[in-house]
C-alpha cells in the first residue's frame, strides 16, 4: 500500500479538540490532611477522582490519543480499540466520543454488567473474551486485522506522558505544594497498574533534582513488588487482589523499577478498611487503590515519626468510590471475598487515634 491517506487537517482539528478539552478542565485538588498521631507530618492527597471521567486515567487517555495522533497512527474515520475493563476504558470511551471515533473495549467475560453498561452508555462497543484469553493480545490482533488504532495503554503509558512537564501529575503536585510549610515532600506514594504514574513521578523528581523518594503501594503478591526485589522480570505469579487498577499479575512494559525507591505491599483487607476510613475522613468515597495508598503513607509516616522526622507525604486518590458501591462498599460482597472489614477498620481507627476530631480535614 503506497498511498498515504493522511488527512492532516483532520489530525489538526482532533489535536485542537484535545487541547480545548484540557483548557476547559481544571486541575485536580490537592487535599491536606493532618493526623493528631503524627505531629509535624503533613499528608496531602491529590484528588484524581475529580477529572471529568472520574479517575487518574483521564490523564492517560488524553495522552494516549494525543500520542496516537502525533505519531500518525490515528486517522480520520478510524476506530480505536484497547484492552481494559476498568477506568482506562471509561476515559478512552469518553475521549473517543469527544473526537467522534468509534471505540471498542476488549475485556474479560466476567466483567460486571454495570461496567459494561457504563461503557455502552458512552457509545463504546464491548468485546468480551473468555477467561484465559490475553485481552491485550486480542486487542492488538483485532487492530492489525481490521486497521483499527490500538491505543495500547499498557505498552505506551510510560512514554505517552510528557514526563518533563506540561502539567503532568508530578509537576502539578509540586506546584500545588509550593506554599506549604514542607513544599518538598519526603515521600510521594502511588500505585502501579500500567506503571505510567510512577514512571512520570520518578522521572520528574530526578529531572527537577529533588530529594523526594517514590514509594509504590502494591497489593500483596503484585508483579511490581515481586520483580522490584528480584529484578527477575519473567518470574511472576498470579495476583488475586480485589483492588482494581493495581496489583498486576505480570510485569508491564511501563514498570520503571529504577525510579522507585521503595515498595510497600498491602493486604486487601487493609486497603478496603482504608477506603472506608477515607470516606469518613474526607466525606467522599474513593476506590480501593486510594486505600492502598493511605496504608503505605501511614507506614512511611510511622517510620518518620519513630526517627523524629517531620515533613510532608503526598499521595493520590485514584478514582471515585461510587464505582465500587456493589463491591468494596458492600458488606456482603466483602464477606464473600473473605474480607473481615470491621476488625481491620477498628484497628486502623485505633492506630490513628481517630476519635473526636483527631483527624482534621
Ligand atoms: C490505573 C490505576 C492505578 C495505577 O496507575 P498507573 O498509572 O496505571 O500505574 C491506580 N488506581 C486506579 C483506580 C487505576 O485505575
Amino acid at each position: 500500500m503506497a498511498t498515504c491517506f493522511e488527512n492532516r487537517a483532520w489530525v489538526h482539528s482532533a489535536i485542537a479538540c484535545l487541547e480545548q478539552e484540557a483548557a476547559r478542565s481544571a486541575d485536580t485538588h490537592l487535599l491536606k490532611l493532618d493526623m493528631a498521631g503524627f505531629p509535624g507530618i503533613h499528608f496531602y492527597f491529590k484528588d484524581e477522582s475529580s477529572h471529568p471521567t472520574g479517575s487518574l486515567k483521564h490523564r492517560l487517555a488524553r495522552s494516549l490519543f494525543l500520542y496516537a495522533l502525533c505519531n500518525g497512527r490515528l486517522q480520520e474515520g478510524q476506530s480505536v480499540i484497547d484492552a481494559s475493563s476498568g477506568s482506562t476504558a471509561i476515559s478512552e470511551a469518553w475521549f473517543a466520543r469527544l473526537l467522534g471515533l468509534r471505540f471498542t473495549a476488549v475485556m474479560p467475560e466476567c466483567t460486571t454488567p454495570r461496567k459494561i453498561s457504563v461503557l455502552q452508555s458512552l457509545g463504546a462497543e464491548c468485546d468480551l473474551v473468555p477467561a484465559g484469553v490475553d485481552t491485550s493480545e486480542h486487542a492488538r490482533e483485532r487492530a492489525r486485522a481490521e486497521g483499527v488504532c490500538y491505543l495500547d495503554q499498557f505498552g505506551l503509558a510510560e512514554r505517552a506522558t510528557d514526563w518533563r512537564g506540561n502539567n503532568n501529575i508530578a509537576e502539578s503536585i509540586l506546584t500545588q505544594m509550593q506554599k506549604e510549610s514542607n513544599p518538598i515532600p519526603t515521600w510521594i506514594v502511588c500505585g502501579a497498574g500500567t506503571g505510567g504514574t510512577s514512571a512520570t513521578i520518578g522521572r520528574y523528581l530526578r529531572y527537577r533534582r529533588l530529594p523526594t523518594l517514590l514509594c509504590v503501594a502494591e497489593p500483596i503478591g503484585g508483579a511490581f513488588a515481586q520483580a522490584w526485589q528480584t529484578r527477575a522480570i519473567t518470574e511472576t505469579k498470579p495476583c488475586n487482589t480485589i483492588i482494581e487498577g493495581i496489583g498486576r499479575s505480570h510485569i508491564e512494559p511501563g514498570f520503571m523499577f529504577d525510579v522507585v525507591d521503595k515498595i510497600i505491599e498491602v493486604a486487601d483487607v487493609d486497603s478496603c478498611a482504608a477506603a472506608w476510613l477515607l470516606e469518613d475522613i474526607l466525606g467522599r468515597c474513593y476506590g480501593g487503590s486510594s486505600g492502598t495508598n493511605l496504608i503505605a503513607c501511614l507506614q512511611l509516616a510511622t517510620a518518620m515519626r519513630d526517627r523524629g522526622e517531620t515533613g510532608s507525604i503526598v499521595s493520590l486518590l485514584c478514582d471515585r468510590g461510587e464505582r465500587y458501591a456493589e463491591t468494596l462498599f458492600e458488606r456482603t460482597w466483602l464477606a464473600q471475598h473473605d474480607i473481615v472489614l470491621d476488625d481491620a477498620l477498628g484497628e486502623l481507627r485505633q492506630y490513628l487515634g481517630q476519635d473526636d476530631g483527631m483527624i482534621k480535614r
